[in-house]
């Protein structure tokens, strides 16, 4: 058995930068990896899809050559060059990862499957490791639906699409939120056919109703086939078809495409963790149950990023080891519950959004100014010719502090941070109104449109 003072198991977004604090203030440190070093975001998830999403745009706007004055002639994608940018793109990055965690100081690197044999200890391989300090940084891998039929026909998840260097003739894409967006747009760019079937009633489900319809509307345009209420499916192979049933009990609608992507949500990587023999808690779904510093109920383990629930993303997973490293290194009593929600949807236009929806307001039931502007109004928009979506703003109206904001449209994942760096300054909605923001760029119009708000009505 090989004592430590930390174990760290997983190098997704929280445990490189916790290694690298840990080892730094002089503690012996174990990191465990049992895949690519950097996680999901680096191999699978956000660094390889903008890297496409980057691609396709670009044919896009070549696509587009006649509105912009120019002709590009015959436009071929060729989708060995694509993968292999995206692959060089996010190989640096785990590179980088793996680089730096094997070159650290008091840090040993394992690269094995880590499994809790007791409280503080970890098998990995043949070895047996002990420390009071145990960091579980896990992640998550995508959610296979039941769907009837599905073990008989081939598919994709986000991490086999990254191996794809072909253009499917007509991708199927199961799930109509963010990753399946994301995917679909792009395939639709690459020169696919794409049908994005989704249970709901509406696209990005969790988002106002008013994001899903202008969503709805840009993919319309770009020729993508939108199946929605797809309740009760059923899957089968056609010859080479992969045929999926949309309404069990008429039978009447189907949709038939060579090629399938289930994008239909995540779990998390705890199912075989050990986490019975080391006495540590989970939810139904899977997600380690932690407290407002990511402490698990058992004392000298914390669980960081995806695997506890607390939030999906590359930067709340960071957020989990500042807050864990801050707590224990730097006598600071950081939590959770001080992130705003923020996040991006990264379709062309993207959405960016920070805080509460307008669903979400109006269930709260607190009184509420909006504001709101096309993206057509936006001068920056009309001179790029990207006037899709809008940017809507909501406001306390008795704190003034800004409550929630979602801006669809160009650069709306990067104009959004003005709104949240105000919230995380719990500043009025005032001091945004009257700073005065370059001209022309998208996020000049946040006070001007601050400067219209209106009642929140029923
Ligand atoms: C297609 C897609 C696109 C995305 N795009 C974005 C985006 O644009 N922006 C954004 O913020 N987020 C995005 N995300 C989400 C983001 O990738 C994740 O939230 C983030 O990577 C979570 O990081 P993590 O630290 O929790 O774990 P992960 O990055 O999942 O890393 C966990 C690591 O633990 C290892 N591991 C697991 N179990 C064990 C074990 N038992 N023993 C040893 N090692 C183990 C795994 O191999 C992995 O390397 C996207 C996700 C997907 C799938």
């Amino acid at each position: 058995m090989t004592e430590y003072d930390a174990i760290i198991i997983g190098t997704g977004q929280a445990g490189p930068g916790l290694a690298r604090r840990l080892a730094g203030s002089g503690m012996r440190v174990a990191v465990i990896e049992r895949g690519r070093f950097g996680g999901t975001c680096v191999n699978t998830g956000c660094t390889p899809t903008k890297t496409l999403v980057a691609s396709a745009y670009a044919v896009h706007v070549a696509r587009r050559g006649a509105d912009y004055g120019f002709s590009a002639g015959d436009i071929k994608v060729d989708m060995k060059r694509v993968k292999a940018r995206k692959d060089y793109v996010a190989g640096l990055s785990n590179q980088g990862v793996e680089r730096s965690l094997k070159s650290l100081k008091n840090c040993t690197v394992y690269e094995d499957h880590a499994r809790f044999a007791s409280p503080h200890e970890i098998e990995v391989g043949s070895e047996t490791l002990r420390s009071d300090r145990i960091f579980i940084n896990v992640g998550g891998r995508a959610a296979i639906p039941q769907i009837s039929g599905l073990d008989r026909v081939p598919y994709f998840t986000n991490s086999s699409m990254m191996n794809v260097d072909f253009l499917p003739r007509h991708l199927l894409v199961l799930g109509g939120s963010y990753i399946g967006l994301e995917f679909g747009q792009m395939y639709r760019r690459f020169g696919s056919e794409v049908t994005i079937v989704e249970i709901g009633p509406r696209l990005v489900p969790r988002e106002d109703e008013e994001v899903s319809q202008v969503v709805a509307a840009f993919l319309d345009r770009e020729g993508i086939g939108v199946q929605l209420n797809a309740k009760c499916l059923r899957l089968s192979q056609r010859d080479d078809a992969i045929v999926m049933a949309l309404d069990c009990e008429d039978g009447q609608r189907e949709v038939a495409g060579s090629h399938l992507l289930i994008a239909t949500g995540r779990r998390p990587n705890t199912d075989d963790l050990g986490l019975d023999r080391g006495g540590i808690k989970q939810d139904a779904r899977g997600y380690i149950e932690v407290d407002d510093e990511l402490r698990t109920n058992v004392p000298g383990v914390w669980a960081l990023g995806d695997c506890n629930g607390r939030g999906a993303f590359t930067h709340t997973s960071y957020n989990d080891f500042e807050i864990v490293a801050a707590n224990l290194l730097d006598g600071e009593r950081r939590k959770v519950t001080d992130r705003i929600v923020a996040y991006a949807l990264y379709t062309d236009p993207p959405l960016g959004r920070a805080g509460m929806t307008e669903a979400e307001v109006r269930r709260s039931g607190r009184r509420a100014l909006v504001a709101k502007i096309a993206m057509e109004d936006v001068s920056r928009a009309f001179e790029k010719g990207e006037t899709e979506g809008f940017m809507k703003v909501l406001v306390d109206a008795d704190s003034k502090q800004i409550l929630g904001a979602s801006f669809l449209g160009a650069s709306g994942d990067e104009a959004i941070h003005c709104v949240l760096d105000t919230m995380y300054a719990k500043a009025p909605y005032t001091v945004l109104q009257r700073a005065v923001h370059i001209h022309p760029t998208i996020a000049e119009f946040i006070p001007t449109m601050l400067g219209d708000l209106v009642p929140l009505g029923t």
